[in-house]
């Protein structure tokens, strides 16, 4: 499989440049592009205002879904959870997490949708499901916007925020990754603008500047997850290429090129990372980089003896952060009961490791 052969992995600019090689006019990539962001058909046949013997040369060439879709699961909390067929075989999956209430009690509009940047993950983070079982591969861009395409598809929502928190390491995939948020980004594509678009990283140091330099404002989540090294080495084996010193240079590099503030994520698990030291160390660091902080109580996985902290140990953590005067806060879990909370999404490897997950 090839990155050109499918049409949702190329950009107008691309698919322009491979028309002129077939000879064809400009403007039928943009009569192409209308079809399938706009009309959202699946088949070049439904390509109406296309001469059929062009119609028959693209299906040809191209497909236009990277994705087949195999099941779905709902949350109790309306969290979604989807999985999808890779050409090759191979799975991933993708969560839609609902608008939850505003400060003022209204009901946000907000759709995102967490992404998934590779198969399986080869970071191995202790707390998370996605590095159990290893790396396969990095998602193609096709695979990566087909998962906006195919879960508006079926849910008719339009997404209008998308996190690259599904399994893998967005950075090490980080050519894919771009070109994929250029079509999620463009107005012709998902039109979807860069500050609603959110990379998290477990702090990969030297692409995190690379990201610095890029001239989209998209934000930046960091999985910091322990405040000291020797904390967060026992819960993120990345920490010992890149320890929190050189961490913390690069965002500050991040922070020189780009206006908005970062985001540190922190799993609280109980007796790992949950002291009021490390709280007090934390808001050092988040201040000093202007960050804010997004708390998460650890989410159980199956296989990972942590446990998470009982609520009295999670609300003193907060308020040591909050005293310290840093923005931070306590996320409501949701997914939970469908393994599609943060860390739980899971490489699946073999065919009846699906058909178990479908039938639970
Ligand atoms: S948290 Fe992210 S980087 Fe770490 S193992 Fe999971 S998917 Fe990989």
């Amino acid at each position: 499989m090839t990155r050109e052969k499918i049409i949702t992995g190329l950009t107008k600019e691309e698919l322009e440049h491979d028309l002129l090689e077939l000879g064809e006019p400009k403007y039928r990539a943009s009569q192409v592009i209308e079809w399938v962001y706009n009309q959202r058909v699946t088949s070049f046949s439904e390509m109406s205002n296309l001469p059929e013997e062009l119609r028959q040369k693209l299906s040809l060439i191209y497909r236009i879904t990277a994705l087949t879709p195999v099941h779905d699961s709902l949350s109790n909390d309306t969290t979604k959870k989807y999985l999808y067929q890779l050409q090759d075989g191979r799975y991933i999956e993708s969560v839609i997490i609902p608008a939850s209430t505003n400060v003022n009690g209204n009901r946000s509009t907000r759709q995102t949708l967490c992404v998934s940047s590779q198969v399986g993950c080869a970071y191995g983070c202790k707390f998370c499901a996605s590095g159990l079982d290893g790396f396969a591969r990095d998602l193609e861009p096709s695979e990566i916007t087909g998962q906006l395409l195919a879960v508006e598809e079926e849910s008719k929502k339009k997404i209008n925020n998308v996190v690259f928190m599904g399994m893998g390491e967005p950075l090490a995939n980080f050519k894919n990754l771009m070109h994929s948020i250029k079509i999620i980004n463009a107005e012709w594509g998902l039109g979807i603008g860069a500050r609603h678009i959110t990379v998290s990283t477990s702090g990969l140091a030297p692409e995190i500047r690379a990201i610095a330099d890029q001239p989209l404002q998209i934000r930046l989540a960091v999985s910091l997850h322990g405040a000291s090294d020797k904390v967060r080495e026992k819960i993120m084996p990345i920490n010992k290429k890149y320890p929190i010193n050189d961490l913390i240079e690069s965002l500050q590099y991040y922070n020189s090129k780009k206006k908005h503030k970062i985001t540190f994520e922190y799993i609280l698990i109980h007796g790992i990372n949950d002291s009021e030291e490390q709280a007090k160390s934390l808001a050092k660091t988040a201040s000093s980089l202007r960050a804010k902080i997004n708390l998460i109580p650890y989410n159980k996985v199956e296989g990972l003896h942590w446990e998470r902290p009982p609520e009295t140990t999670q609300k003193k953590f907060l308020s040591i952060l909050i005293k310290n005067g840093i923005q931070a806060t306590l996320r409501k879990e949701k997914g939970h009961d469908i393994e599609a909370a943060c860390g739980q999404l899971r490489l699946i490897k073999e065919k009846s490791e699906m058909a178990q997950k479908i039938t639970g």
